[in-house]
């Protein structure tokens, strides 16, 4: 269990380095340590050594974690593909939804933020590689979607998340990087009621460090801090 440590101590600080790199303040990546298969026990040794946030993609599974892990003043975000009839559960457990990619979800969490009396923070996420086989709302229809959700009252849009196409080599997924951060530009000068862009959820543990050099607000790393997933 030393291990989650060391490594936890690595990952921060190449985060660190990273955004002093391209002239970030390091406090403005938030690092999310992506617990889905991983045993309580060791989320538990992430969080005393000092993970504050962590990324859960499967409802049920979560559940059961963060009812364990309840003493602990840590926050948990969802990361995995959403459906509408498991909202309802996410909006009671979990403070960030990375993944509304429709009108239909959106409706469905605004609705159960309400009965939960609720604001539901949530991003959009973009599938900016076109990739048939993930989620994610198309980069050409963001701004319809956030359009179609901006009056929601239960539901506060923060930024935006994605999943690129996979690469062994970091600099491949660059490009993908950049149109999602030229995408969030592009929203912000449309000037949407009620629709932040503050986050940028992207990076991994094969490319964190060229996503925060792109804008990265919220890294989402798992293999790199709890060792790889059976
Ligand atoms: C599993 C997962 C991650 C973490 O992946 P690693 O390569 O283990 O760091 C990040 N984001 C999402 C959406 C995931 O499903």
């Amino acid at each position: 269990m030393h291990e989650i440590k060391d490594r936890l101590k690595e990952v921060k600080e190449r985060i660190r380095k990273a955004a002093l790199a391209c002239g970030r303040d390091p406090l403005s990546v938030k690092l999310v340590a992506v617990s889905k298969t991983m045993p309580v026990e060791k989320i538990r040794c992430a969080i005393e050594a000092g993970v504050t946030i962590l990324g859960e993609n499967y409802v049920q599974e979560a559940r059961k974690k963060i009812d364990a892990l309840s003493s602990y003043p840590v926050s948990w975000h969802f990361i995995g593909h959403l459906q509408t009839n498991k909202a309802k559960y996410a909006v009671r457990l979990f403070d960030l939804i990375h993944s509304v990619d429709s009108e239909k979800l959106a409706r469905e969490i605004d609705r159960q933020a309400k009965k939960a009396n609720k604001i539901q923070q949530v991003l959009i996420q973009v599938n900016i590689g076109k990739d048939p086989a993930k989620s994610g709302t198309a980069a050409e229809n963001t701004i319809r979607l956030l359009r179609e959700i901006c009056h929601l009252e239960n539901i506060s849009v923060q930024g935006l998340m994605t999943m690129p196409p996979f690469f062994d080599d970091p600099e491949k997924v660059r490009p993908y990087f950049v149109a999602m951060s030229e995408l969030r530009d592009q929203i912000r000068q449309e000037n949407i009621p009620n629709i932040s862009m503050d986050e940028l959820s992207m990076g991994m543990t094969g490319d964190f460090e060229v996503a925060i050099e792109c804008g990265a607000t919220l890294v989402r790393i798992g293999t790199a801090i709890f060792g790889k997933r059976n």
